[in-house]
């Protein structure tokens, strides 16, 4: 079946693994949730809802109440149901996630930020692909530019390796291009673990070049998904890919140890 929709997410699982892709996307195998997806999901509605507030009241005790309340919800859902072993592991990692949103407040100050949006769903047809994504946070700046944001609770990778970290957020400038008409000029990356803002100014060549990305990515895996053929692609992705028992990448070098 030719593909439908493609979020940022999945086409950057394509580009760097076919077969986690399949795994993901095709097969549709889910994964266990860890204690990093629940802090992530959880800080995530917490700084979503911490712009409802007015500005002065936009402080870190504030953020605290919310990720608590966000937590007593998430975890009435049936994925995080029984992530903790003890009532103190639960404890500790509440602890250590208040501590990674008090690092927000050293990255910016959100009294002084008046979001456009925030969770904006974005699908959008860019003639013959579509593309469907949620984007955390979109801002105004004073000087009237666009600039987007992503909120990330993993940690920051070194300066010379951000890069390519940029990649999802290309893709929803380009959305936002498309819906708007308009060209966010910067994107942010905000990790709380560092903490560290990485910022990247784009203009419309560079989107330009994302679409004709995109377009390819598209047709690669329109191609994969009509021949069957995912090419797993093992690298240092792989210790932290939840596939990897069933990756055959690894059952062949498993396989390999096995016979000696
Ligand atoms: S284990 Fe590595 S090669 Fe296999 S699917 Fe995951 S990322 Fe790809």
């Amino acid at each position: 079946m030719p593909l439908e929709t493609l979020s940022p997410s999945r086409a950057g699982d394509f580009k760097a693994c076919p077969q986690l892709f399949k795994f993901r996307a095709v097969d549709r195998i889910p994964e266990p949730v860890t204690v990093y997806q629940a802090r992530g999901t959880t800080a995530h509605l917490a700084l979503q809802r911490l712009f409802d507030l007015p500005a002065d009241e936009r402080t870190p005790d504030r953020l605290y109440d919310l990720f608590r309340q966000a937590w007593s919800e998430v975890r009435m859902q049936e994925d995080y149901r029984g992530l903790f072993e003890t009532v103190e592991d639960e404890r500790a990692w509440g602890l250590e996630s208040l501590e990674l949103l008090a690092n927000y407040f050293t990255v910016e100050n959100p009294s002084e930020i008046d979001p456009v949006d925030r969770e904006l769903d974005l699908t959008e047809d860019l003639g013959g692909i579509t593309i469907r994504g949620i984007l955390d946070r979109m801002d105004r700046l004073s000087s009237g530019e666009l600039v987007i944001t992503d909120y990330k609770t993993g940690k920051a990778p070194p300066e010379r390796y951000a890069l390519p970290a940029f990649f999802a957020l290309k893709i929803y400038a380009l959305l936002i291009r498309h819906r708007l008409g308009e060209t966010p000029t910067e994107l942010r990356l905000l990790y709380l673990n560092g903490p560290t803002l990485y910022r990247l100014s784009v203009d419309d060549l560079q989107l330009d070049a994302m679409e004709r990305q995109l377009r390819a990515l598209w047709e690669a895996i329109d191609r994969a998904l009509e021949r069957g053929q995912f090419p797993p692609r093992p690298q240092r992705l792989c210790d932290f890919c939840s596939y990897r028992d069933r990756c055959p990448a690894w059952a062949a070098a498993d396989d390999d140890r096995l016979a000696g």
